[in-house]
């Protein structure tokens, strides 16, 4: 009965999903996945919440009509595995037996790599439908989680110019903006830092909801290397994953792989370019899931391609045209469609829930393992202290908000205390290492010590595939201290982080704050956006027992002044400092009228440059290629900023 009501993909688009120059735009995607939700027993359809652009940013979730029926019972027994505090042998066995394999599958974040979103209406439809042994058993072990687009703003981006220009000699192209308002390609460098809201959505909606014990994270790569890649990954490993991640890892790509050579799909190459370094691209490597990344060879968006043989290359120890192991089947060459991405994605996808539906004991075991591991580490520090009274409180915000969207646990001193002899005062932070995720904590706040790989002694290191670094205590300029011996302090354990409010100190015709902490920008640009006179201090300020740094900023009173430095106050953690009488060297400080150039290339950099403008309170115009051609340019702008980008893009 159900089948005759889950209407398939083809029926909902008008063609098979994969055909040439057909893409499905983000509302037929949401649209198809809520038809199926309203018409399957096996599939539950919500919307988690808006995207930067106001998407829907939606999940599905598919397992048997028994297991939907009791999923809050699975998701308990899923974090009790993870969590095995006092946890018996008999019960851990018991859970183990009850508890179902999660599965996280999560497409096109990379919004040009457009086969994992078109495919996934297939999957869904077909998990809905098929009623033969091997959905059967992906659906009773497997609770599945699917996200059809990590990046909807981008679908809408992509597939519009890609309409556009349908038909045209720019067919095909990609477009020359980013495919997320301000982190394109970044958007997935985003996993350690959460700025963005589909970020925000998928780190509290699903990854802390179930922390999946595999999440699979479909991707496109160029043309003309391999047809499709696989885990395992190449050296180096972050020290902090799990080895029993790294070996899930190894054994879910292989599986993968596998599954791909039986269907006779060529081309199809592991252990090769990507690593599992940082984690800024896998979230779940610290909260006991695997990550598995596919990149299958791009066509032109929808358009499809033609290769000779000879026009395959490779780079990195890959030879298109050599079988080795980790390359078995080469591919000859000919035509590659979007259709190909899609099947190779979907004999992927059904072989990765297929492993986690067979082997549902040893993912659930893994988890199980893993926890015990964390609470009662081998060797590593006993925590980390981060002192209170630091010099930008609200950064010390930041890093304790971006430790807690890691499901960290952080306290806070009620009293001082001492630790490895050192006294640290009251409101001081704690993060303890034994707990379930506290080697994301460690990841984030020791320093990374990349390791120096060489294929011989007497070879260059090999450069490494991108981020190196992710000390987020240095980053965001923090003390953290790492401690190593146990001791004893008044402790209470923080929800969210409340930055501590500032004061207004004293009162006068002025008022001066340091410009040290980061909000102090946002607390001048607001001032000057209200229409006060703000000045900034050449000089040391010495106020009573108190002594502010050269670039103080000084504003004068008005009406209105008081309640808006109370507001302030509370809102960025500042202090204000009235006194009666002028500063002696001082400039007057104007809103800048600020340019950002922007080439006609997608440019990350930019991106996250007007994001930090935005949060700041510049105003600013983005000044393009035809603008800066046209001169008088101070007509336009009193301060031009050119972000990071390749010199051939600056004109
Ligand atoms: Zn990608």
């Amino acid at each position: 009965m159900t089948k005759n009501m889950v209407i398939s993909p083809k029926e909902h688009l008008g063609y098979p999903i994969g055909t040439d120059r057909k893409l499905a735009d983000w509302s037929q995607i949401v649209e198809y996945f809520n038809l199926i939700g309203d018409a399957s027993p096996r599939v539950m359809v919500e919307n988690l919440g808006e995207t930067t652009e106001g998407n829907p940013f939606i999940l599905a979730t598919i397992s048997s009509p028994e297991n939907l029926s009791r999923l809050e019972e699975l998701r308990e027994i899923q974090l009790r595995l993870s969590n095995p505090v006092d946890l018996s042998d008999a019960e851990a066995a018991e859970l183990i037996e009850k508890g179902k394999t999660i599965v996280l599958i999560t497409c096109s974040v990379h919004s040009t790599e457009v086969g994992g979103s078109q495919m996934s209406m297939e999957l869904v439809h077909r998990l809905a439908t098929e009623d033969n042994s091997e959905v059967k058993e992906i659906l009773d072990n497997v609770v599945f989680l699917l996200v059809p687009s990590l990046n909807p703003d981008g679908n809408r981006i992509v597939v519009e110019w890609y309409e556009k220009y349908l038909g045209t000699k720019y067919e095909g192209s990609s477009p020359p903006y980013v495919y997320h308002k301000y982190a394109g390609h970044d958007n997935n460098r985003d996993w350690y830092m959460f700025t963005l809201k589909e970020t925000q959505l998928a780190i509290n909606k699903v990854h802390n909801i179930w922390h999946p014990q595999i999440v699979y994270d479909i991707h496109q790569m160029g043309k003309t290397g391999p047809r499709f890649y696989l885990p395992p990954f190449i050296d180096p490993m972050e020290p902090n994953v799990d080895p029993i991640l790294q070996s899930g890892v190894n054994f879910m790509g292989i599986s993968m792989a596998d599954a791909l050579a039986r269907e006779n799909k060529k081309g199809v190459t592991v252990n090769w370019v990507f690593d599992g370094w940082t984690p800024a691209r896998a979230f779940q490597h610290y909260h006991g899931g695997i990550r598995i990344l596919s990149e299958a060879a791009s066509v032109n968006i929808a358009s499809p391609i033609e290769l000779r043989k000879d026009e395959l290359d490779g780079r990195q120890g890959f030879n298109p045209h050599e079988a080795r192991w980790s390359h078995p089947m080469p591919w000859r060459g000919g035509r590659w469609t979007l259709r190909d991405i899609i099947d190779y994605e979907l004999i992927a996808a059904t072989a990765c829930l297929q492993t986690g539906a067979k082997f549902r004991r040893r993912w659930l075991k893994g988890t199980l393992e893993m926890g015990k591991k964390a609470l009662n580490p081998e060797n590593g520090p006993f925590g980390f202290v981060i002192p209170a009274g630091q010099r930008d409180p609200g950064a010390v915000n930041e890093l304790v908000w971006v430790l807690r969207m890691g499901d960290v646990q952080v306290d806070k001193a009620v009293t001082s205390f001492k630790a490895d002899g050192v006294e640290y005062p009251a409101e001081s932070y704690f993060i303890r290492f034994a707990q379930p995720y506290g080697k994301f904590a460690k990841a984030l706040l020791e320093k990374q010590v990349y390791p120096d790989l060489r294929d011989s002694p007497d070879q260059p290191p090999k450069v490494p595939y991108d981020v190196t670094g992710h000390t987020l205590s240095i980053q965001l300029g923090v003390d953290v201290v790492e401690v190593s011996e146990v001791f004893d302090a008044g402790l209470e354990v923080v929800d969210k982080p409340v930055l501590k409010a500032g004061m207004l100190i004293g009162e006068g015709k002025y008022y001066v704050f340091s410009s040290v902490p980061n909000y102090a920008t946002k607390a001048a640009n607001r001032l000057l956006k209200e229409g006060y006179t703000v000045s900034r201090s050449l000089d040391e300020v010495e106020i009573e027992d108190m002594v502010l740094k050269p670039g103080a900023f000084v504003v004068e009173s008005k009406k209105g002044l008081k309640k808006l430095l109370d507001e302030m106050a509370t809102e960025f953690g500042l202090d204000f400092i009235g006194i009666e009488n002028p500063l002696v060297e001082t400039f007057e400080i104007k809103k800048p009228r600020i340019g950002v150039y922007r080439a006609w290339l997608p440019n990350a950099d930019e991106g996250w440059l007007r994001m930090v403008l935005e949060e700041y309170g510049f105003d600013y115009v983005n000044l393009y290629p035809e603008d800066i051609r046209g001169g008088a340019l101070s007509n336009k702008a009193d301060v031009i900023i050119v972000p990071d980008l390749n010199r051939a893009l600056i004109m």
